[in-house]
């Protein structure tokens, strides 16, 4: 069966960005490429099944063992995602829907000047809810969601990395549409290496002892989706509310607006995924009290959760945003930056 690679470095602190950087020069850590290759409009109805045949046409370039491997490793089920889970980020969510959505299922609208754009790239902090986006997408648009890791490019595909991506554009192509979904770019070529598993700094080694190659296959990558760039930043006030109020909405709670205000306040900085794992933690507080956990027979046993959870969590639960970070970020758009 096929398997999501896309959510296993779920909450890694990689590199980070406060501020929207400039468009043009930016690399983006992560990229969702979303959409139509606007040179294959006559596969428009090309279906699921068209592609499961041996031989498609349109892969007879493409080594089988890499279409072989794409279609177990790569393309992955999503789990239905909805734009309501996703907090803020209304710019982002209604560009994506008039130059993605809406052309993928009237494609017949969208032409002349209507034509939408091949591809869309969205970069940003992680735990922003870039991944959210792209399953939403893929859930919105029936489109085929395809997840792969830079690290896996990496160790899997050593000095082959421009090929694989290569078919990765073709298979997309022929099982269109397709979100193609690539995770920890920014974490591999990040320079830091403290508190990193052993595994994970041999496999950047070898990553960055890849540099030409992953250039030309981040160049192959950025080609393919045009010039249309959406950054996804760390969230607002009122989306890291939003997140709160969302997570709080099924558990028992005595916090006033006031004091979800104030952990609003207290959270600047945080990304999405930060607010998620800070609730995460501030819910614990409440079993935390238990003395007897062999008492409780049922969740009226358990006091509500307050304000001061929330205070102890954000003792533990801290933004993922770092000086660091932010440094790495902007070795990688020095060395990157150059690509688009
Ligand atoms: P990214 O792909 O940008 O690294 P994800 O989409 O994987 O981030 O987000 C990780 C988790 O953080 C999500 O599953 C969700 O729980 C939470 N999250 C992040 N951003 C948002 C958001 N804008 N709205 C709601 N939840 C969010």
């Amino acid at each position: 069966p096929p398997k999501s690679s896309a959510s296993e470095n779920k909450g890694k602190s990689n590199g980070v960005l406060g501020k929207r950087p400039k468009l043009p020069k930016y690399i983006p850590p992560l990229l969702t490429g979303v959409g139509s290759d606007g040179d294959d409009s006559k596969s428009k109805s090309t279906t699921k099944k068209d592609a499961a045949k041996p031989i498609d046409e349109r892969l007879k370039n493409v080594e089988p063992r890499f279409v072989e491997m794409i279609k177990n490793e790569i393309i992955s089920e999503v789990a239905k995602v909805t734009w309501d889970q996703i907090a803020g980020l209304d710019h982002a969510k209604s560009t994506i829907m008039e130059s993605v959505v809406w052309p993928t299922l009237k494609p017949e609208i969208f032409k002349g000047l209507l034509t939408p754009p091949k591809g869309l790239l969205l970069f940003g902090p992680p735990g922003t809810g870039k991944t959210l986006i792209g399953k939403c997408i893929a859930s919105e648009a029936n489109a085929t969601f395809f997840s792969i890791s830079a690290s896996s490019l990496a160790s899997k595909w050593v000095g082959e990395g421009e090929k694989m991506v290569k078919a990765l554009f073709a298979v997309a192509r022929v099982e269109q549409p397709s979100v193609i979904f690539v995770d920890e770019i920014d974490s591999m070529l990040s320079q830091r290496t403290e508190g990193e598993a052993d595994h994970h700094r041999k496999i950047k080694t070898e990553f960055l002892e890849q540099r030409t190659d992953l250039k030309k296959l981040m160049k192959r990558l950025v080609a393919g989706f045009g010039r249309s760039c959406t950054y996804i930043p760390l969230p607002e006030a009122s989306a890291r509310k939003a997140i709160i109020v969302h997570l709080l909405k099924d558990t028992a709670h005595e916090l006033s607006e006031d004091d979800v205000d104030d952990i609003v306040q207290r959270t600047d900085g945080y990304s999405g995924s930060d607010v998620d794992n800070l609730c995460r933690e501030a819910a614990l507080g409440p079993l935390r009290d238990i003395k007897n956990f062999a008492e409780v027979s049922s969740s009226s046993d358990i006091r509500p959760m307050k304000k001061d959870d929330f205070l102890d969590a954000l003792t533990q639960v801290r933004a993922s945003v770092g000086a660091k970070d932010l440094e790495g970020y902007m070795k990688f758009e020095q060395e990157y930056g150059s690509i688009t």
